[in-house]
């Protein structure tokens, strides 16, 4: 690919930027996806573990699953859909936090997210000061909120947290989430390993600047993390606003490691453990995953930040270390480490999900505006209340691809 001609190019494949290139392609626009990596689906990504499962390394969770698109593609693909309440919606085991403690943890995080739903009505501020000072529980409360946002909440808007839309319906893939979103687009074409270094709008056709050359294009949508716009100068001329908007939406961190497990019957399928329950840094563990002998462990925010410094090994020996603590010094025989991947290093993606910085719930807006109605933004980080998903990822690239078509339907590729 020296020169090519299109015209609309899509930079990203992952799930927005494949939403927008599946509908642009069905409206009959001649247009390319042009992704970074080797393979299409960015952050979601389904492998094969060495006992055959189809693991997610990425987005496992269709979460708002009874409004979620992907649902509706699973469904028409004939996907098996596993529809199991999440561990989190239900009881975790008693170890290291007895059925009293649950409770009480409970009615404390029932009451912080009563107070979240009403943050808009005063100005924005980080989320930790909806905690109810003293509380026991509040290490725990931010420690589940790694999980949620990537970060601990003193980072966290309170507004951003609280525009966050959920059905509480949350549905799995058995054959794995990121194997549907990369096959979504199978049929497209795609320029692969084919990092774009610079979108030049100065002329009247964009000139995308790619590691196998450069393409012509009427338009272009821009579906990639916001780590990947905040720092470089992707755009000639320069658009500070969108290196602005990206800065306030940084990905917060979040890593799976899997871990096979011996005798896994002793355990209940679908159940959970919590590492502890007075620390922040802390893993989640879910036992016995589509009832397979595995563990899948969560880490996040600055305890993910620290396991990525020290390397693979780090995840396994902390996650054996909590797991022994509770379970007994044999535990650590019966697990051994099956696969993880360290999101935060990962050169396209340099983070797991974004999150607002307080103040800057509004950049999701700014991120997600048009630029001369030639350059458009998609990508989890543009969704008001759907952010951090993968169906969020979807409808703003369906919501780029609509305008791109509006501006074609228009006949001028750059009006004014
Ligand atoms: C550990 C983890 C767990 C998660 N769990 C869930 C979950 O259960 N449910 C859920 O809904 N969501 C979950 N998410 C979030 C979800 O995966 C993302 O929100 C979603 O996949 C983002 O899609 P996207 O298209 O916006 O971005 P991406 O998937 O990141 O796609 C952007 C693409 O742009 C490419 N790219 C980057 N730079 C360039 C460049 N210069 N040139 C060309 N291409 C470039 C990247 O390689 C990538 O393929 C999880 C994410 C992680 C990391």
């Amino acid at each position: 690919m020296a020169e090519s001609d299109v015209e609309t190019a899509i930079i990203g494949g992952g799930a927005a930027g494949l939403a927008a290139a599946r509908r642009l392609h069905d409206a009959g626009v001649r247009c390319l996806i042009v992704e970074a990596r080797e393979r299409l689906g960015g952050r979601a990504w389904t492998v094969i573990d060495p006992s055959g499962f189809a693991i997610d390394l990425g987005c496992g969770w269709l979460h708002s699953a009874d409004r979620n698109p992907w649902s509706e593609i699973a469904h028409a693909q004939g996907r098996a859909i596993d529809q199991t309440p999440p561990p989190w919606s239900r009881p975790s085991l008693t170890h290291g936090f007895s059925a009293a403690e649950r409770r009480d943890y409970a009615q404390a995080s029932h009451a912080f997210y009563e107070r979240l739903d009403t943050a808009e009505q005063q100005p924005d501020q980080p989320a930790s000061a909806l905690l109810e000072p003293g509380c026991r529980w509040n290490n725990l409360i931010v420690a589940i909120n790694t999980f949620v946002s990537g970060a601990e909440l003193p980072q966290v808007s309170a507004h951003d947290l609280a525009r966050y839309e959920d059905t509480g319906v949350n549905w799995r893939l058995t054959d794995g989430l990121g194997a549907l979103v990369s096959s979504y687009a199978a049929s497209m074409p795609a320029a692969l390993d084919c990092p774009v270094h610079r979108i030049d709008h100065s002329g009247l056709r964009l000139r995308i600047e790619t590691a196998k050359g450069v393409i012509a294009a009427d338009q272009a949508i821009i579906a990639v993390p916001t780590s990947a716009l905040a720092g470089e100068q992707l755009f000639a001329p320069a658009l500070p606003q969108k290196v602005e908007a990206a800065l306030a939406l940084p990905l917060g961190l979040d890593d799976k490691l899997f871990l096979s497990l011996d005798q896994a019957e002793e355990f209940e399928k679908e159940s959970r453990l919590l590492g502890r329950t007075d620390r922040t840094g802390t893993g989640a563990y879910h036992l016995r995953p589509f009832g397979r002998p595995q563990v899948e462990a969560y880490f996040g925010g600055t305890l993910a930040r620290e396991l990525e410094a020290a390397g693979e090994r780090a995840f396994f020996e902390f996650a054996s270390g909590e797991l022994t603590a509770l379970l007994g010094s044999d535990f650590a025989r019966r697990i051994k480490p099956v696969r993880v991947h360290r999101w935060g290093a990962d050169p396209f993606a340099r983070g797991s999900y974004s999150y607002a910085l307080p103040g800057q719930a509004d950049a999701r807006a700014a991120l997600a505006a048009s630029v001369d109605n030639r350059l458009f933004f998609a990508g989890e980080a543009c969704s008001r209340h759907d952010y951090s998903t993968v169906h969020g990822a979807f409808l703003t690239g369906v919501a780029a691809a609509d305008q791109v078509l509006a501006v074609r339907r228009k006949g001028s590729p750059r009006p004014s």
